[in-house]
């Protein structure tokens, strides 16, 4: 019998064109590389006889950079027929899948796509061509695509920025799970389920920086998900809604930042005109 569980992610790239400054799978920092079909069809397929999620996402990163993204999209399906199934995106490169929208409405898929600025010029220019134009050829294939419009600041989970990054030292998992906006993203990597996409590119993020070594990070490191060999009761726990250890990585207060170089690839490195706005909510 399989688990029923609510929600579940997977991203089909770590690279993304966008660099949103605070983006909780670090795709901000210019991560590169996708999972190609061959390696996440398997992931998926190990994982079918154990769980049944009544919500499944394809993301990233940007899951339209993946040149298998319509392979997905039908795996998907076939393995988790009931559950709401969505790609969520920026919305920029969808127009490269040519059989997208036939492909989402024989899937019965979903689309929805992230608005992550409204003040910066750059992006504003360059997005709404191709949101508007997936809007309408949603429209006229019958298939649902919503929008959702991100607020202008991110919770950030761990202190410093690329080289020196550190986990939050709050020594309060419950309080920084209870502000937690991932706490919902429990998200299928490496044939494994992670409690968040902070936890499950942590390694990847450290060893871009050369942190892997830092004792800062060592006890987070530790955690590796679980594989789908797991009882059901471990499996249960990655699902269930309350904090673990590794929450402690994280502020206990809302540590919000203005988003900032959501366009240019080349800013990623530079100095930030970031805002710290910690322990209010976003407007
Ligand atoms: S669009 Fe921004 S928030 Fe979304 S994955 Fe890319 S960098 Fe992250
Ligand atoms: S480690 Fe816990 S608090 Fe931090 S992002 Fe993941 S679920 Fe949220």
């Amino acid at each position: 019998m399989t688990l029923s569980v609510s929600n579940l992610e997977m991203d089909i790239a770590q690279a993304c064109n966008l660099h949103c400054f605070g983006c909780c799978h670090y795709s901000n920092y210019g991560l590169k590389g996708v999972i190609p079909f061959s390696q996440g069809q398997e992931w998926i397929a190990a994982w079918a006889p154990r769980v049944t999620p009544r919500a499944f996402s394809l993301l990233g990163g940007e899951p339209a950079l993946n040149p298998d993204l319509i392979q997905y999209i039908v795996f998907a399906a076939e393995v988790w027929p009931e559950a709401v199934r969505t790609v969520v995106s920026n919305g920029m490169y969808l127009h490269r899948h040519e059989n997208l929208f036939p492909t989402l409405k024989a899937t019965n898929t979903q689309v929805e796509v992230s608005i992550h600025s409204h003040d910066d010029p750059v992006y504003t220019a360059r997005s709404h061509g191709p949101i508007q134009e997936l809007k309408d050829r949603a429209a006229e294939h019958g298939v649902r695509l919503t929008t959702r419009e991100r607020k202008t600041l991110f919770h950030v989970t761990y202190r410093g920025y690329g080289p020196t990054m550190r986990p939050f030292t709050d020594e309060n998992p419950r309080q920084s799970w209870e502000v937690c906006q991932n706490k919902r993203c429990i998200t299928l990597w490496q044939g494994r389920l992670w409690k968040c996409p902070p936890i499950a590119f942590l390694r990847l993020i450290l060893e871009r920086y050369d942190l892997v070594s830092s004792p800062d990070w060592q006890p987070y490191l530790e955690y590796l998900g679980v594989p789908p060999t797991a009882s059901d009761a471990g499996i249960s726990r990655v699902f269930a809604l309350g904090e673990e250890d590794i929450c402690g990585m994280c502020p206990s207060r809302l540590n919000l930042i203005k988003k900032t170089n959501v366009t240019d690839p080349f800013k990623f490195g530079d100095p930030l005109p970031f805002e710290v706005v910690r322990g209010q909510l976003p407007d």
